[in-house]
């Protein structure tokens, strides 16, 4: 059965699909973002997403679907792939593998729709188990390390309001490959000593290019460097690993589990987030595959409500490195989970991926 109404508190439309005791709901929601985004291709003000909820046995569980316009899906993509699932195959939550091969068969790709479906089932089989997923993956909380917070290109002065926005993060997230990158560095030097990580976004154009800023920026306090070159010049990424003083992570070139094998020959490390490889179940793959090939693991997200972050966040205690700061950069949060303590992550012990709603209309 299939319902369709509107939801007042957010004015979305909201489609229930009911099947024995299954009951998938799911509406667009629109993040706000709190200032502009600056990329080395475009710049943008929201992010278009979609809340899913899950009910089986009067158990809900929470998934999100945040759709950064150069993954190729939208709410329309999203929301044809979402009606196009038979809630009755979602009834034993617990069967992820055989979940998964179903989502699959309905249609290749559609990252987010899969892991708004796969954050979900998360939330809920957590819930039924009264565990939060990080203890059920048997990984230490206090392992999960300081997330970086991105700085994006401004004016100056709209940059010393960012600078001092960042005080309570131990660490720096700077977008490069876009012109003034250099005096961006310079100008966040001027004000702090804290370690830097960039992400180039494909941004420099040839492995010398590359290596001549990775040398400059080894000189400035820089941890890492992020996709520098096109997610396809894996021999040009190949190059610059043998001669980079800083680690090479990839993060354009890898989605899926599937690509890791092939990545280990070009970069240091991956970076894993769940709009791109279908959701927790494939991720967890990804870090262990990436531990096995000697490589290392950062979790990062895309702008999301605390809902997909928190999720993300239960691998966090197996990351060198976590950029989760995809909800701190919405101005809109449906939800309260995983928290930036001291610049940390900080899970919280609620069981499934640990979030409640923030607005009671969230939960029907
Ligand atoms: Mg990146």
């Amino acid at each position: 059965m299939i319902l369709k109404r509107l939801l007042p508190a957010v004015g979305a439309l909201l489609t229930v699909m009911c099947a024995g005791a299954v009951t998938l709901r799911y509406y667009p929601y629109e993040l706000k973002l709190c200032h502009t985004f600056n990329l080395a291709t475009m710049s943008r003000t929201s992010t278009p997403g979609v809340q899913v909820e899950l009910t089986v046995d009067s158990v809900t569980g929470y998934g999100e679907a945040s759709m950064p316009p150069y993954l190729g899906e939208s709410v329309e993509s999203v929301t044809a792939f979402l009606s196009k699932i038979d809630p009755e195959r979602l009834s034993d939550p617990f069967a992820l593998e055989d979940i998964h091969r179903y989502l699959d068969s309905l249609a290749p790709g559609n990252h987010a729709a899969k892991a708004a479906v796969d954050i979900a089932l998360h939330d809920l089989t957590g819930k039924m188990m009264g565990r939060p997923w990080y203890q059920i993956y048997g990984l230490n909380p206090a392992k999960a390390p300081c997330t970086s917070f991105t700085i994006s290109n401004d004016t100056p002065e709209e940059l010393e309001r960012k600078i001092a926005e960042a005080e309570p993060y131990k660490i720096i997230k700077v977008k490069m490959g876009v012109p003034g990158d250099r005096e961006l560095i310079e100008t966040i030097r001027r004000h702090t000593d804290k370690p830097l990580c960039v992400d180039v976004n494909q941004g420099w154009k040839t492995p010398q290019e590359a290596l001549d800023n990775i040398l400059w920026l080894a000189d400035r306090g820089v941890v890492f460097v992020e996709q520098p070159l096109s997610k396809y010049d894996m021999d040009g990424h190949a190059w610059l690993k043998e001669r980079s003083p800083l680690p090479i992570i990839a993060d354009e070139a890898v989605q899926t589990s599937a690509d890791v094998p092939e990545l280990a020959r070009c970069y240091d490390g991956i970076n894993i987030k769940l709009m791109k490889c279908g959701g927790l179940h494939d991720a967890y793959k990804m870090a262990v595959l990436a531990r096995a090939l000697g490589m290392k693991v950062m979790i990062g997200c895309m702008t999301e409500t605390s809902c997909a972050v928190s999720a993300a966040a239960q691998l966090a205690p197996m990351a060198e490195w976590v950029d989760l700061d995809g909800n701190l950069l919405i101005a809109n949060d449906l939800f309260d989970g995983m928290k930036i303590v001291n610049g940390r992550v900080t899970l919280s012990s609620q069981p499934g991926i640990g979030v409640r709603p923030r607005r009671e209309e969230v939960a029907h």
